[in-house]
């Protein structure tokens, strides 16, 4: 490959290789259009490598000796229904032996003839891992205010449609209705009293509701990680929801913690839907912004999804089962088109 052999001559460090890099792709627009960058920036870090390792002179590569390329952090994307897209190549129909999670880094590769994706993923230190194969998964769930909660695997719990909407009216004007009855009135009373057989119903109701998720997560997980409430400061217009809502959950942590689930941990809320849940870096966003879009490593998720994620991390961290890189290589056999095949020939040729 013809960037490889260029950067082979030169005694340049891997950074200033990537800076030259940059003017290349000026110089040379083909290359950013049929390359990934992050792509281009693994051969610098591959020639940078050997000539670490390298006892003698480097030798120049043939075409042929390409028989891979890596996507790292970005550029990729393992699809739903179960394809493989990698940037500036497009979507490859692919043979998934597991579905891999947290993927950080795709390698294609050709060996006798056939073409392979080694996917490495980041997954949690094997003492660990070993001890999680004979109980259930931990989790993370993030409450909130727009559906009930949204957990770590990405399972979503819509709140009671309308729960509040139908409620919050009724109740608003028991509130007032006891406040205009003078106080020690009979009228009062009656009014105190169907306020009471008011709150009365939205809590059975409620309680039905969250008995039968709290059930959920005791019976699919031993160990649960929620946030400690945080104190959000809202209008007065907004505040008997809140009300209501930071009700409910906490007799959903309650019933999980006193009766239900295994083992229930709380952790500092501190900065868990600001910083990034893949690299830890803060995107700082309001209330109103729902996806979580990283600046820094490029993930793009459900902000209440992000905010899961990074439940679970740092009580993991609170248990010291600290996540760490472990690579772990699962072979992904490709079935490509011929098409593809061809235009993957282009590539590696530049
Ligand atoms: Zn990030």
């Amino acid at each position: 490959m013809g960037v490889h052999n260029y950067f082979l001559d030169k005694n340049m460090s891997e950074y200033d290789m990537n800076y030259a890099l940059t003017e290349l792709k000026e110089q040379h627009p083909w290359l950013r259009k049929y390359y990934h960058s992050k792509m281009l920036q693994m051969v610098t870090h591959q020639v940078a490598a050997a000539r670490k390792t390298a006892t003698g002179k480097l030798k120049y590569r043939k075409d042929s000796d390409f028989n891979s390329f890596t996507y790292n952090q970005s550029g990729f994307k393992i699809e739903e229904d179960g394809k493989l897209y990698l940037s500036k190549i497009g979507r490859i129909r692919i043979v998934l032996h597991r579905q891999p999670v947290n993927v950080k880094q795709v390698t294609v590769c050709r060996k006798n003839g056939k073409w392979y994706a080694d996917v490495a993923c980041e997954t949690l230190r094997r003492s660990f891992s070993t001890i999680i194969r004979y109980v259930k998964p931990p989790v993370g769930i993030d409450v909130g205010i727009t559906k009930f909660c949204h957990d770590s695997d990405n399972h979503v719990v819509e709140d009671n449609p309308q729960f509040l909407t139908k409620m919050l009216k009724p109740l608003r004007k028991a509130h007032r209705r006891v406040s205009r009855r003078q106080i020690g009135s009979n009228n009062r009373e009656k009014a105190k009293h169907m306020l009471a057989r008011l709150y009365e119903r939205i809590h059975n109701k409620r309680h039905d509701f969250l008995h039968k998720k709290s059930a959920y997560y005791a019976s699919h997980y031993d160990l649960i990680f929620l946030e400690r409430l945080k104190v959000l400061n809202l209008t007065k217009n907004h505040r008997l929801a809140r009300k209501i809502l930071d009700a409910s959950w906490s007799a959903f942590k309650n019933m999980l913690l006193q009766y239900k689930a295994n083992r229930v941990v709380e952790v500092e809320p501190a900065h868990t839907s600001i910083n990034c849940s893949r690299c830890g870096y803060p995107v700082p966003k309001s209330l109103a912004v729902r996806t979580h879009v990283c600046t820094e490593c490029g993930a793009v998720l459900d902000r209440d999804y992000n905010a899961s994620l990074n439940i679970l991390k740092r009580g993991l961290e609170s248990l010291m089962m600290l996540p760490v890189e472990r690579r772990e290589v699962t072979p992904v056999e490709i079935a490509m088109q011929s098409r593809k095949q061809e235009e993957a020939h282009v590539l590696r040729r530049g």
